[in-house]
């Protein structure tokens, strides 16, 4: 059965319930990613684990619980002595747009790899995962000296014959508007990385390239063996790896409710389907039918009577 590992920063949200009162759940754009995965993949199909922190607190203890329900793994989920989970809040305005505030700076998922490496690394390179997936957001969260551990990490998973996966989900703030930097460490991204997820959007704004061919040529410049995956919303995405090159349409979404989670519940679903057995294209186009769903819906997890449909009709 294959194991896949997904790596990231999970918080605690708060979104209002009420009008006086906020509901506490666990989100961040790696979860959604091994959420959709799971939902799509029985676990006799798939393992999937989320790699990620939290503190040896009440907040802790609950995020296992959660990952539990959700059919995640949580022997990656580990648990800082000092640090907690970070926290997010979901504001509203009148107008229905949403904002959100952050407690993340010292959150123990900062300090993911340094728990990990306290543990010789053996959790993790033990479980030989077949799939290894982090973003730009993974990538954004870590100091300078815990991002100079991951690029080791990841070629040790590479000599094990593992896929590393990269979606840059580029988000200028999160790098403090230091572009260079961030293009910095997302070129040794690219360059570990077996496939490449960006959206055509972080193309544009880390390479100023807004064509698909274009943006393909670049990343192929990076790393000429890298599987690509390029995604552009309503116009399609365009595939490519060392034997097929295609355009791929998606139907466009007429009324879009939400778009957070479109590219998360792409990603974890393609990822199932793959590791389910499905070919690339039946793969993407599966993907594309869920994260429309998804866009249809406010938040980033969706209720599950619209999911089961949608991937019923989709499978
Ligand atoms: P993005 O990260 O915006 O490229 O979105 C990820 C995926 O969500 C795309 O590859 C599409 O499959 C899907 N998607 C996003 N926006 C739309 C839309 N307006 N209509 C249909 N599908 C969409």
């Amino acid at each position: 059965m294959p194991n896949l590992v997904i790596f990231g920063e999970t918080m605690v949200e708060l979104s209002k319930a009420t009008d006086e009162l906020y509901k506490k759940g666990f989100a961040g754009d790696v979860h959604s990613v091994a959420l959709y995965l799971k939902r799509a993949a029985l676990d006799e199909q798939v393992k999937a684990y989320l790699m990620c922190a939290c503190g040896q607190d009440l907040s802790g203890d609950q995020l296992i619980e959660t990952l539990h329900e959700q059919n995640i793994q949580s022997d990656l989920a580990l648990r800082h002595p000092e640090r907690t989970i970070g926290l997010y809040m979901v504001n509203t305005d009148a107008n229905g747009e949403r904002s959100f505030d952050y407690w993340r700076s010292t959150s123990a998922a900062k300090e993911t790899l340094e728990l990990l490496e306290q543990q010789g690394n053996n959790k993790l390179l033990d479980l030989k995962p077949d799939v290894f997936f982090f973003s730009g957001i993974t990538l954004a969260i870590l100091s300078d000296e815990s991002r100079a551990k991951l690029w080791p990490l990841l070629e040790q998973l590479r000599d094990q014959g593992c896929d590393i996966l990269f979606d840059p989900n580029y988000r200028a703030r999160l790098w403090n508007d230091n572009l260079d930097k961030a293009r910095g460490e997302f070129e040794k991204a690219f360059k570990l990385s077996t496939t490449l997820l960006p959206s055509l959007e972080d193309v544009e704004m880390l390479f100023g390239i807004s064509e698909f061919e274009a943006a393909a040529n670049k990343l192929l410049e990076l790393n000429p063996t890298a599987t690509l995956l390029i995604k552009d919303g309503p116009n399609g995405m365009l595939y490519r790896d060392e034997t097929e090159q295609f355009h791929l349409a998606v139907t466009p979404v007429k009324t879009v409710v939400d778009t957070t989670a479109a590219g998360d519940s792409f990603n974890g679903s393609f990822l199932a389907a793959r590791a389910m057995g499905k070919d690339v294209r039946e793969s993407l186009n599966f993907a594309a039918a869920i994260a429309a769903e998804v866009i249809q819906h406010r938040g980033a997890v969706i209720p599950l009577e619209p999911y089961n449909k949608a991937r019923d009709a989709a499978l």
